[in-house]
């Protein structure tokens, strides 16, 4: 047979999806053609997923499928055929103005389902876990929708926050402040002002109902990580008890504000606060800024931030205040407040300390970040990995199979320490969560420090991740119905919103500095953020690294706090030594940057591996226990391969450096076997994956184009 002959067999059959081979044909008979063979008739797994994903989803494993249950039922939420399979993911493809809308209807059919049922109004440990579990779910589906919904409940979170914080009174000495804040300690008794209960009653009850539609108003054109700089201005005019807030110039029109552009009624305007001309620093005031059917208040402007690389069914504003009047009760009056003859009026005298109180309650939208980020790696892996496990290129032997993707060593080194870090950033983040929930006074700082490491660290490691997943899927990475690809687009404003991540990194080395310094001025030992090793004797690493001592989480652990030890030694002196050249502390630390990044990394590495360790002890031994080990060994060794620090510095010599390279490379090969039960452990339903995670054959063949 000619090749044009066999050519147009080959397209007839295909045209007629014949399915019975044809002799005549040769090699180019169907079943000489790839077959899809699911990798999960052929991938043993040695661990139950199912007690896996209990262990990595930590809290509310029925709400959550209660939940990825109500997304699959809805038309809403865009089901698509693809063969056999039917997936659900936004219409990506709808114009800006078409996928705001599609996000706001879902908003309202969650609603009505009763998702965000106590999300508000109910405030123990079991509401706010379930709140961050619905949360995860929804971000799973649709980055858009867990923002749009993030900004909306923010309103009153925050509101609910500063309102607790006032009754309770805080310790506010770790925001954004110079060094020696960091340091000192201010206990502030319970701060008594206005009672605000029924106000805060008539904001939760409303917002929980979307009757009220918040928004959050802090960046401006012309500040966005220097909230302290914005230009907004609010003075107070005691004759009507009213304060009235300004726009005073381009610059200071709000910027990027989620909601503001089409949907929000009202929102939280942070601003400088001038009382009987003085300036009294940053404050927040809950102003209207639509009317309940839509049309935008007197003397308020809102514009449109426009299309976006991502996130577009957000819609994202810029706001302009001229002589807007709102009422006395709502400044958010925690920290301090106006009297009716217009007196301020602040238990803190400090406008440094005053501002960093303001901005205390807004740890939670870090929390919420850092874990979504998880749960996009999540979704990426589990795409890739399935794909590499049915994909299949090029044979090693003339007339061999192809091999499959994943049974490449560096398709292997590609993914599996991706895989590694997310279980060990999932484990860290469950921790983030109960200490969040458990939140006293006490625990201010760790959560401040903890959830800007995380968030950094976390959003970082996704925006990563789902570049070597878009890669490893070749060309079909590249198609939106496939996700990977598209997340980068929708996720790549983490790292840049709710604290930019080169700032927070700088804040927690900045707090770590602050650790250093009191411990050495009053010789006390350290005491929290983890940094107690740093009273024991240094670790010794042993010159000639074997398989099992890389292997031990005793030896692990000492070398992460040999570094971090080390590099905090470093940071205070290089820091020490520009303040002694003359300059200031803000300039040395700026002057120091290289240290504080290493150190702020090696910081959110140590306690990440600490808080895996935790996790693997809580497990019996067995093979669920056997995984996690070799999970958490490549965590730790992979930073050894990353991080210069260790070479740099002289932590590991360049033969144990040898000897890592070559643990990660078996490791490597013995997670492969795993790699598809460690996906399956994630719990996201095939229908929240896209079609190459499954027969993608099937799902690109002629007839499921005529579908
Ligand atoms: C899609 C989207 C949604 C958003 N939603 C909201 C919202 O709802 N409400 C709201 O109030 N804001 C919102 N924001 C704003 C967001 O919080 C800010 O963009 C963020 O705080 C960063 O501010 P900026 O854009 O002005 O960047 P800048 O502060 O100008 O920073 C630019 C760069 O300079 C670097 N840099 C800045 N200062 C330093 C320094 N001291 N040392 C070293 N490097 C430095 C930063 O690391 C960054 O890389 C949103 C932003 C986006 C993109």
């Amino acid at each position: 047979m000619d090749q044009v002959t066999r050519r147009t067999q080959v397209l007839r059959n295909h045209l007629l999806c014949r399915t019975t081979p044809d002799p005549s044909l040769g090699p180019f008979a169907p079943n000489h053609c790839l077959n899809y063979s699911p990798p999960d008739l052929v991938e043993p797994s040695s661990f139950n997923p199912t007690d896996m994903r209990l262990l990595l989803d930590g809290h509310n494993v029925a709400d959550r499928d209660w939940l990825f249950g109500l997304m699959t039922q809805s038309r809403l939420f865009n089901p698509q055929q693809r063969g056999a399979k039917v997936f659900v993911s936004p219409d990506y493809n709808q114009s800006m103005e078409q996928q705001r809308e599609a996000t706001m209807k879902r908003v309202f059919y969650l609603l009505e389902k009763g998702v965000y049922q106590g999300w508000l109004t109910e405030t123990g440990p079991e509401a706010q876990f379930r709140r961050f579990a619905l949360n995860e779910v929804i971000g799973i589906y649709d980055h858009s929708l867990a923002i749009k919904l993030g900004v909306h409940f923010f309103l009153c979170l925050i509101e609910f926050d500063f309102g607790r914080f006032k009754r309770v009174g805080t310790e506010y000495s770790f925001l954004f402040l110079p060094l020696h804040l960091l340091v000192a300690e201010n206990r502030g008794g319970a701060i008594q002002f206005f009672g605000t209960k029924s106000h805060h009653e008539k904001w939760l009850r409303d917002t929980e109902n979307y009757e009220v539609k918040g928004c959050f108003a802090m960046t401006e054109l012309g500040h966005g990580s220097n909230v302290r700089g914005i230009e907004t201005v609010t003075t107070y005019d005691s004759n009507t008890g009213e304060f009235i807030i300004n726009t005073p110039c381009e610059s200071a029109q709000k910027y990027w504000i989620g909601g503001a552009a089409k949907h929000a009624t009202h929102t939280i305007v942070f601003s400088q606060l001038s009382i009987n001309g003085k300036n009294q620093g940053v404050h927040a005031f809950i102003t209207q800024i639509r009317d309940a059917d839509g049309n935008v208040c007197p003397n308020i402007r809102i514009a449109d931030c426009g299309h976006k690389i991502g996130l577009n069914g957000v819609d994202n504003g810029r706001i302009w205040f001229n002589n807007v009047r709102v009422p006395r009760e709502n400044l958010l009056n925690s920290v301090a407040d106006v009297s009716q003859d217009g007196q301020y009026l602040s238990a803190i005298e400090d406008p440094v300390q005053r501002f960093a109180a303001f901005l205390a309650p807004l740890t939670v939208g870090r929390v919420n970040i850092a874990v979504a980020a998880i749960y996009s790696s999540k979704t990426s892996l589990a795409i890739a990995i399935r794909y590499s496990l049915t994909r299949r290129a090029f044979s090693v032997t003339p007339n061999g199979p192809e091999v499959l993707l994943l049974d490449y060593p560096s398709h292997q080194r590609r993914l599996l320490p991706l895989l590694a870090k997310t279980y060990a950033m999932s484990f860290a983040g469950n921790d983030l969560k109960k200490i969040y929930v458990k939140r006293t006074p006490e625990s201010n700082k760790m959560i401040h420090v903890f959830s800007s490491a995380f968030k950094a660290t976390f959003t970082w490691h996704n925006m990563r991740t789902l570049q070597e997943c878009r890669e490893a899927c070749g060309g079909q990475g590249l198609k939106t119905e496939n996700r990977v690809g598209h997340l980068k687009g929708e996720y790549d404003v983490q790292s840049t919103f709710e604290g930019d991540n080169n700032i927070l990194m700088q804040q927690v080395s900045k707090a770590l500095h602050g650790e250093y310094i009191a411990a050495k001025k009053r010789s006390r030992p350290f005491k929290g953020l983890g940094l107690e090793h740093m009273n024991s004797p240094c670790p010794i690493i042993p010159s000639q690294l074997t398989s099992s001592d890389l292997r031990s989480s005793q030896f692990q652990t000492d070398a992460f706090c040999l570094r971090e030890r080390d590099l905090l030694n470093r940071f205070a002196t290089e820091v020490l030594k520009h303040q002694a050249q003359g300059q200031s502390k803000e300039h040395a630390f700026n002057l120091s940057y290289e240290l504080a990044e290493d150190l702020g990394r090696a910081f959110s590495q140590r306690t990440i591996l600490q808080m895996f360790i935790e996790a693997e002890a809580t497990v019996p031994s067995g093979s669920l226990k056997d995984i996690l080990s070799l999970l958490r060994s490549m965590y730790a060794l992979i930073f050894f391969e990353e991080d210069a620090a260790f070479l740099r510095y002289g932590y590991l010599s360049t033969d144990n450096a040898d000897a890592v390279r070559k643990e990660v490379t078996k490791l490597c090969s013995e997670l492969r076997p795993h790699a598809l039960a460690l996906v399956n452990s994630f719990g996201i339903p095939d229908s929240f994956l896209g079609p190459i995670a499954f027969n993608w054959i099937d799902a690109n063949a002629w007839s499921s184009v005529q579908q």
